[in-house]
């Protein structure tokens, strides 16, 4: 249950999810609730509906004016920014939303961050929780914020809480029982201005660590090894994941030849077999064992881990097979938005049977990692979108070589069938973009749902010929 803070006033930033839900939340607990939607915010239905709860809501300005005890923030707007500025001056404390979950329950969490592989981690670890016959519930990132979860939160529930670099750079307080930090490579730093910022925020989710909590940090990059060694040096119990072999320590979670294995305060937990998993790549064996460790760490039994770890299947959009025509597999990897969870994609299949879709709404990063990979990796690329130029040019340098055929397209439709005419059977069609969604669609959701569909129609088609 949670517990009902009575506050002052209070100000809530932006117009989306987030703040909607917070300035809801807040309205029968706080004297007085305002909410700036931001320079681009118009009148609606939400306006609307808030400001029928008493709630004070003003559009179109980041000039914001009067004085707050608190202020909660949503995760698009930047701490870089004026508009985070204007309400950091007339606030006393400004936080974002799961710390302000927290502050009102703050028992039983588990959080996860990482640049990739935060909503399979969390969802799967949810499934572990629940096999283990707990109660636990994914929350942040993922779906449900947290603040939405609050009100029926039962006594006993555990929040699995995905966290973005954005929602933790405003946290103070927030201090689960357990947490996992899977990876940090080069994504969203227009909003954070560096790397170092970028991955600063990622650490606070463990500033307020004590040595019976458990730290699962990836030790497969060298920014998160950085974050390990600082955590060993504060006397942290830190479990070291890594999809190669024992990196020692009384806690670690890694493969000895095929097999996945957690330790914990030396007690090790031999689970299943790489191949035992209906996920598949060496990113999800590394997504498995975090997930692992910080089931083991709350209770779950190893017997628990190893039934839902054998019975966990991918979840949509993430390498999603979507379909099979002339022995042509499609998988569908809309979520791929950087060029690292790419770069994991390509080592769910074997070497030189995937012709990969890329494409999209440029990011603008380096991509002379992931062609390296896809000259190395793939039967063919084909590039398309706003990027497709860029792409194209990368990928003809890296697989001038190689005899990896490069060749570009229009549209997702254009380079779907293009991508059909140059795979054969046992071969797969992958989209796994390496960009946002944007140029052509409004979300990687709908980008992922598109592909399926045209996937489907491909195959209804040769059906009716035949
Ligand atoms: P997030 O929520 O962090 O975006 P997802 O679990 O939705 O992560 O996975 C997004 C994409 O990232 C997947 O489609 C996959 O290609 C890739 N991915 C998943 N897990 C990892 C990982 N541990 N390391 C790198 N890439 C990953």
């Amino acid at each position: 249950m949670c517990t009902q803070t009575q506050f002052k006033n209070t100000l809530v930033l932006g117009l989306g999810k987030t703040g909607i839900d917070v300035a809801r939340y807040l309205a029968p607990r706080a004297e007085s609730v305002t909410l700036y939607g931001g320079a681009a915010s118009t009148d609606g239905p939400a306006a609307d509906e808030l400001r029928a709860l008493g709630i004070e809501v003003v559009l179109a300005t980041e000039k914001v004016e009067g004085h707050y005890e608190l202020a909660v923030v949503s995760p698009g707007i930047s701490e870089r920014s004026e508009f985070f500025s204007a309400a950091a001056a007339c606030s006393d404390e400004v936080i974002g939303e799961p710390e302000f979950a927290y502050r009102q329950s703050p028992d039983r969490w588990v959080a996860i961050t990482g640049t990739n592989g935060k909503t399979t981690t969390t969802s799967l670890t949810t499934a572990l929780l629940q096999g283990g016959g707990l109660s636990a519930r994914s929350v942040g990132n993922i779906g449900t914020l947290v603040t939405a979860a609050l009100d029926d939160r039962a006594d006993d529930e555990w929040f699995v809480a995905e966290l973005s670099s954005y929602q933790l750079a405003t946290s103070k307080e927030l201090h689960p029982k357990a947490a996992c930090l899977l990876n940090i490579t080069p994504d969203h730093l227009a909003w954070h201005g560096s790397m170092e910022a970028y991955a600063e925020a990622k650490e606070k989710l463990f500033q307020n660590f004590d040595p019976s909590d458990l730290a699962v940090v990836s030790v497969d990059d060298e920014w998160c090894r950085a974050v390990a060694e600082r955590l060993d040096a504060r006397g942290l119990r830190v479990c070291r994941v890594t999809t190669g072999s024992d990196p020692d320590g009384s806690c670690a979670a890694f493969t000895r030849g095929e097999m996945l294995i957690v330790r914990l305060d030396g007690v090790e937990h031999e689970l299943c077999r790489v191949d035992d998993m209906l996920l598949k790549g060496e990113h999800n064996v590394q997504n498995a064992l975090s997930a692992a460790a910080l089931a083991l760490e709350v209770g779950v039994s190893r017997d628990d881990v190893v039934r839902v770890l054998k019975t966990f299947s991918a979840l949509e959009h993430r390498i999603e097979p979507c379909g099979e025509l002339d022995g042509i597999h499609f998988v569908n990897d809309s979520k791929a938005t950087n060029t690292d969870s790419v770069e994991k994609a390509l080592t769910a299949f074997k070497p030189g049977t995937v012709v990969l879709l890329l494409g999209g709404k440029d990011k603008g990063t380096d991509l002379s990692s992931l062609m390296a990979a896809a000259a190395a990796d793939c039967r063919a690329v084909v590039c398309f979108g706003a990027a497709g130029p860029r792409m194209e040019e990368a990928a003809r340098a890296a697989c001038a070589t190689t005899g990896v055929q490069v060749v570009s397209a229009a549209h997702l439709a254009e380079a779907l069938d293009a991508g059909i005419e140059l795979a054969g059977p046992g071969d797969t069609v992958l989209l796994s973009p390496a960009c946002a969604s944007f140029d052509e669609f409004n979300s990687f959701e709908h980008r992922g749902e598109v592909f399926k569909q045209l996937v489907a129609e491909r195959i209804n088609q040769t059906k009716e010929v035949s």
